[in-house]
């Protein structure tokens, strides 16, 4: 396992189907600030904002939250608090004219390489079999070293994606 996932300005992942969901230089770089590499710093996460890319089937990460206060952060959890990440969501859909949407979650773990807790996993399929969504939607854990993104359906199972 190397850094290298990080040295690079961008990182882009083959989507389940056809297509690619890239991170973006920029949220790559916020993300990379809440990387756990020291013991000091506790989980981080918030939610993905992004585009889908007209005529293909490529969706672009290029906007993301980060903890805000409500939510509530320790070295081995992360619980966002609701309300204000999604007053970001529903100003970045008003600014971008309905172009910026919201298209998943990102969190931090602090190991090499992430592997979802059981928490996780039961969050994810919360999310894949209650909530009313028409567009799949993506789960980034940042891991030390690695980063992984699993991408969700409605009422279908989370398939890993594989990076580019
Ligand atoms: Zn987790």
């Amino acid at each position: 396992m190397t850094r290298e996932e990080f040295s690079g300005d961008r990182l882009t992942f083959a989507r389940v189907s056809a297509g690619c969901l890239q991170i973006s230089p920029s949220a790559l770089a916020v993300m990379r600030l809440y990387v756990q590499d020291a013991s000091e710093k506790a989980e981080a996460g918030g939610i993905l904002l992004g585009r889908h890319i007209l005529g293909t089937n490529d969706i672009i990460v290029d906007g993301l939250t980060t903890p805000m206060p409500g939510d509530r952060r320790s070295r081995f959890q992360f619980f966002r608090a609701r309300r204000r990440h999604q007053e970001v969501i529903d100003r970045a859909w008003q600014e971008s004219s309905g172009t910026c949407t919201y298209l998943g979650e990102w969190h931090t773990h602090p190991e090499l390489c992430p592997i979802p807790s059981r928490i996780d996993r039961l969050h994810w399929q919360q999310k894949l079999f209650r909530d009313q969504f028409d567009e799949p939607i993506f789960f980034i854990i940042i891991g030390i070293s690695k980063v992984c993104v699993w991408e969700g359906y409605r009422n279908r199972r989370l398939m890993p994606l594989q990076l580019l």
